[in-house]
């Protein structure tokens, strides 16, 4: 999508996911850290990272509402990212992201060359989280959202790209996360045996 700057979207070391879904990656996993560190100011990280990512002018504003709205559409999305490892979407989320839709007002535009994307109507942070949530339903029709995943790591639960060729990956990383797990069941069954 045009403006969007892919710049520092993930910490060094950690897969991306392709084109615009790094948005998306990147948008779960700062807002975790944000519900993680609640003393920090919230609306401020907010407000540097839509800048930064070129979703918001810099002369835009973001108040303590727009921090609810986006703390709202990032539960949604992680319930969304949690229906990718198998498990099933709650109903409440899906009445939470219908009217996330309404309020973004997606809509269809077609462009100078014929082609046609869906485009957020609404202004401010709603224009920059229904970007986000364009780049989600682009995802979902070209196939590339169920590679989207939280860790299975329960201190982790970083949002991460599964590239493995069966889309069967657990863990953020095979060698941090991946490897605590199997350390993890090593200890427990050599517990188990004595
Ligand atoms: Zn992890």
């Amino acid at each position: 999508m045009a403006g969007m700057k892919n710049r520092d979207l993930l910490p060094v070391g950690a897969k991306p996911a392709p084109d615009e879904l790094a948005f998306v990656q990147g948008y779960a996993n700062l807002l975790r850290f944000i519900q993680m560190r609640r003393e920090i100011d919230g609306v401020a990280v907010l407000k540097k990272w839509l800048v930064r990512h070129g979703l918001l002018a810099a002369a835009g504003r973001v108040d303590q509402q727009d921090l609810r709205l986006a703390l709202s559409f990032h539960d949604a999305l992680r319930g969304l990212i949690r229906a990718n490892e198998g498990t099933q979407v709650e109903a409440s989320n899906v009445r939470r992201l219908n009217r996330l839709v309404g309020r973004f007002n997606l809509a269809v535009v077609f462009a100078p060359d014929g082609s046609a994307r869906l485009e957020p109507l609404a202004r401010g942070v709603e224009k920059a989280l229904g970007r986000l949530l364009a780049v989600v339903i682009q995802a979902m029709a070209d196939g590339s959202w169920r590679r989207l995943k939280a860790c299975g790591n329960p201190d982790c639960q970083w949002v991460y790209y599964d590239s493995s060729k069966n889309n069967s990956g657990r863990w953020c990383s095979m060698l941090v996360c991946g490897g605590r797990a199997k350390a993890r069941t090593y200890r427990q069954r050599r517990a188990s045996r004595q």
